[in-house]
């Protein structure tokens, strides 16, 4: 069995069919890019993924645990799963140090001196050591993007989700971002992205998955799905973004 295994799942919102059977396995320290046209499911599909929505059919296992369903202990699958959105979600009122140590402390309970040196040791590694006292509306968007991946890691988790985290970022910015996710790919981290930076796929994705309409409909190398797609929509998908 993969390391992450999306099994026939179903997900509705209301008479919108979402999720229509979607399969997809990620096996450990694979980088995987979900690309597909907006409103296709791949947000959705992450929150699924993370607990954050509930599904209506198939099933989710995580190292052979099943996530969904029945009984699913929801905080020990968040502590497991990171999840980084596009619109910086780092809490406004609290110093970039502290948004990093909330979560070890809180959650899992880390004496927050631990927590303090662990985060420090997380911001020199971006670079952003100087800014643990700043507020979030002291950084750049780039930095602060930066600062929500290491608020993630801070956590440990096994599989890190990340939500067209460069989208919202102006252009010059992207590049900072994408060089904290590649030295994380060289390291080994499991990743599912979306995201609609077709050169750092295209260079980085173990796999790359296009969605259309709430399945996955064409998967593959970079190079195959880039090169040479299968299918039409993906052809089409692709020549619209070019
Ligand atoms: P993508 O990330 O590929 O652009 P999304 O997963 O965000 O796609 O959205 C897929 C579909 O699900 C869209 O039609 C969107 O309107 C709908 N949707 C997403 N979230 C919700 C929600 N919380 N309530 C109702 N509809 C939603
Ligand atoms: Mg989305």
């Amino acid at each position: 069995m993969s390391f992450l295994q999306v099994r026939n799942v179903y997900k509705r919102f209301g008479a919108n069919e979402v999720l229509r059977g979607i399969n997809l396995s990620v096996e450990e320290h694979q980088v995987v890019c979900l690309i597909g046209p907006s409103g296709c499911g791949k947000s959705t599909l992450l929150r699924c993924i993370n607990g954050l929505e509930e599904i209506q059919g198939g099933e989710i296992r995580l190292h052979g645990d099943r996530i969904t369903g029945p009984g699913v202990d929801l905080n020990a699958l968040r502590r497991d799963v990171g999840i980084v959105f596009q619109s910086f979600n780092l809490f406004p009122h609290m110093s970039v140090l502290q948004n990093i140590t909330l979560a070890p402390t809180q959650v899992l309970r880390m004496p927050q001196a631990e927590a303090q040196a662990k985060a420090m040791a997380l911001l020199k590694r971006i670079g952003l050591a100087h800014k643990a006292q700043a507020y979030p509306d002291q950084l750049s968007g780039g930095q602060q993007q930066r600062v929500a991946i290491v608020r993630a890691l801070a956590m440990e988790p096994m599989l890190l989700l990340l939500d067209e985290i460069t989208s919202a970022l102006d252009p010059e910015l992207v590049s900072e971002v994408l060089n904290l996710l590649r030295e994380l790919a060289r390291e080994g981290m499991t990743m599912v992205l979306a995201t609609h930076e077709m050169g750092f796929a295209r260079e980085v994705a173990s796999k790359v998955c296009f969605m259309y309409e709430g399945v996955v409909h064409e998967e593959g190398p970079p190079e195959q799905i880039f090169t040479n797609p299968q299918h039409e929509r993906t052809q089409q998908f692709l020549a619209s973004i070019i």
